[in-house]
């Protein structure tokens, strides 16, 4: 079976899109490419499985300009009014913003990677002729109520009427089946490697009998969820507040829940795949404190607190994630590549690659383009934009340029910038997860142990989760548990002696380290641990394996309990950070320090307002 993964990745996958990617039809025919930078009319990044995400070939250029790799800026070749440093959703909506202000404007985006969308990347499956779409990364558009009126619009004006996944959204087909959270023991702290299903729809009591727990840490955990008790007794909200501001969550749940250790070990990494980071860097007071599937106890009677959604469900979500919202937005601004005219029929629509980077077009989006240098020139008047393409260095000039690349990155590609906002720049240091997608032929055992969703209390991937149910347009979500599904697993690098910053950096590394054959391997081993007696097994069931690795993942945002108080708004350094700079202005998600499309949209429409 390992043979049959590794063909299908990288026979059908990768090596015959590298075959698209160098050979068009014209050079088929007539021997010679129209243009160094036209794609093939059969590239089509979205169906490569095998390692996705910053994939080889996007990050090596970018690596060696930060190690002090030089191209020196030749004679500009192209001229444009505005250069995109970036062709994730705020660079797209830039150029949307920008365009429609100014029709006609000649806009040029440029990124690193052999797909649009940044982050919001599609992931395509094959299943017996029928195709299956996965999210390789952004996955929801995340309390849209949320959204500032800027970002609200933007979906207005590509399409996007985010009421209508109410009837998209299946929010009752998993209860229906009984399908609940479980938990996946581990042996080194738990003595045994468990599965132990119905968390949070079961009775606690249940729940812990079943549990490979001490006596102890059984009692702990009934009382923690169950028991209507004020763990900080006598003190007021505002008192409560701002002590749980600066205490940890595992703090918390030691000095003043009393639990055992072991209720610790289970919670430690409860919030890597949001907060990457342990639960001894999040503060108590940013858990939600009801008791369901995502639940943690101690809290819900002394401090009551829903979680940043409020109301909303988490249901706007298009099967390929934000890249439906990514692939809206180059409708929009290049309507050949992307066909059709609606939100429904954009998740099925068959792009045509070759039409984003076309000579004469006034919009070109053009990837496997690593931005290497961006400057002003000698007279003020125009920005150099130097790129590396297929190894080779060029130069496009351009009136004004955006950067909507990950912000730690720019002082490397501007070295005339201020120091201080160097600084500010640096602050935000990128955080790493990857998403890992798996094709499995039908997910009967997820039905007959009842699960939807597993929690690894100490493995590789934190969870594994059945796929959102969401059909829209012409795409159907196999319902039945007989039908095939793209499971999501999700990895995030975990140093219990590093913190932050420290663990994030060390987290990049790993993941550039980290080979598919080592994730094709905990894949294996972690789905046959929670679902063999379920009749799962690897060797007969997992059809294929897309790792989306993100080494430059989150933004970096505030609130973990180690960030300093800032006296105002104007010295946080990602406000410094973002600061224009002369004809150069900056977007991207990083510049809000906050990982979501709203700021990504939100600080493009900025940047575009600044570049007027
Ligand atoms: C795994 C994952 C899941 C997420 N899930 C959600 C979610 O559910 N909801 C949500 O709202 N947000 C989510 N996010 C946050 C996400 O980052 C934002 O929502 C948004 O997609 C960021 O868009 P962006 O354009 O700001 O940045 P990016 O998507 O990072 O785009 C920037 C682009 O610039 C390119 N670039 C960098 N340097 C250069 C260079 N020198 N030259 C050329 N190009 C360059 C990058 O490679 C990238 O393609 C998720 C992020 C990750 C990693």
């Amino acid at each position: 079976m390992k043979d049959k993964i590794t063909r299908r990745d990288f026979l059908n996958g990768t090596r015959v899109a590298i075959g698209a990617s160098l050979l068009s039809p014209y050079t088929e025919v007539f021997g010679a490419e129209p243009s160094e930078f036209a794609l093939g009319s059969d590239y089509y990044p979205p169906a490569l499985t095998g390692m996705r995400g910053s994939h080889d070939g996007s990050w090596e250029v970018m690596h060696a300009r930060v190690a002090g790799k030089q191209w020196p800026a030749g004679p500009p070749e192209e001229q444009y009014d505005l250069v995109i440093v970036g062709g994730g959703i705020s660079g797209l909506s830039a150029a949307r913003f920008f365009t429609r202000e100014r029709p006609g404007a000649k806009v040029l985006v440029l990124d690193n990677h052999d797909d649009f969308g940044g982050h919001a990347k599609r992931n395509e499956f094959s299943a017996d002729g029928r195709t299956l779409i996965g999210y390789g990364g952004t996955e929801s558009i995340d309390t849209p109520a949320s959204y500032s009126n800027v970002a609200r619009d933007l979906l207005v004006d590509i399409g996007i009427d985010v009421e209508r996944f109410y009837k998209y959204f299946d929010q009752k087909l998993y209860d229906e089946l009984g399908l609940s959270y479980a938990i996946l023991f581990d042996q080194e702290h738990f003595g045994q490697r468990k599965l132990v299903t119905g968390y949070g729809t079961r009775p606690w009591r249940e729940f812990a009998a079943d549990a490979p727990l001490s006596d102890k840490a059984r009692a702990d955990l009934v009382r923690a969820f169950t028991d209507e008790r004020d763990y900080l007794p006598g003190m007021s909200v505002e008192e409560k507040r701002s002590l749980l501001a600066k205490t940890s969550y595992l703090d918390y749940l030691r000095d003043y829940v009393n639990v055992d250790d072991q209720i610790l070990e289970i919670y430690r990494r409860w919030g890597m795949s949001f907060w990457c980071v342990g639960m001894d860097e999040v503060p108590a007071l940013s858990v939600p404190s009801y008791d369901d599937g995502g639940g943690m106890p101690g809290l819900k009677y002394t401090m009551p607190r829903v979680g940043h959604r409020g109301d909303e469900p988490y249901i706007f979500h298009f099967p390929d994630g934000n890249a439906s919202v990514a692939r809206l937005l180059v409708r929009s601004l290049l309507p050949d590549a992307v066909p059709g005219s609606t939100m429904e029929d954009v998740v099925t629509a068959k792009l045509d690659y070759s039409k984003l980077d076309c000579d004469g077009a006034a919009t070109r989006i053009r990837l496997n383009s690593t931005a290497v240098n961006v400057a002003h020139t000698a007279d003020q008047k125009a920005v150099d934009v130097t790129y590396v393409h297929k190894g080779k260095a060029h130069t496009a000039r351009a009136d004004r340029c955006i950067l909507a690349c990950y912000n730690s990155a720019i002082p490397y590609l501007c070295p005339e910038l201020p120091e201080e906002q160097v600084r500010g720049l640096s602050y935000n240091v990128k955080i790493p997860l990857t998403y890992t997608k798996v094709q499995v032929r039908n997910w009967r055992a997820f039905a007959k142990l009842g699960i939807r969703y597993v929690y690894y209390t100490s493995d590789f991937f934190k969870q594994v989760e059945l796929d959102y149910p969401v059909s829209l347009g012409k795409y159907e979500f196999g319902k039945s548990p007989d039908e095939p599904m793209v499971l999501h697993m999700c990895y995030v690098p975990f140093f219990a002696d590093r913190k932050g910053p420290d663990q994030w950096r060390a987290g990049r590394r790993k993941l550039l380290e980290t080979s598919f054959a080592t994730f094709e391997e905990h894949v294996r081993d972690q789905l046959d641990a929670a679902l063999a007696s379920g009749g799962f097994d690897a060797d007969r069931d997992i059809e294929a394996i897309t790792v989306n690795r993100w080494p430059h993942g989150y933004s970096y945002s505030p609130g973990l309990l180690w960030e300093p108080e800032w006296p105002n708004e104007e010295s946080k350094p990602w406000v410094v950070g973002r600061r224009p700079f002369g004809r150069i202005a900056i977007a991207n998600s990083d510049a809000g320090a906050s990982a979501d499309t709203n700021s990504a949209i939100t600080h493009g429409y900025r940047a575009v307002q600044e570049s007027l």
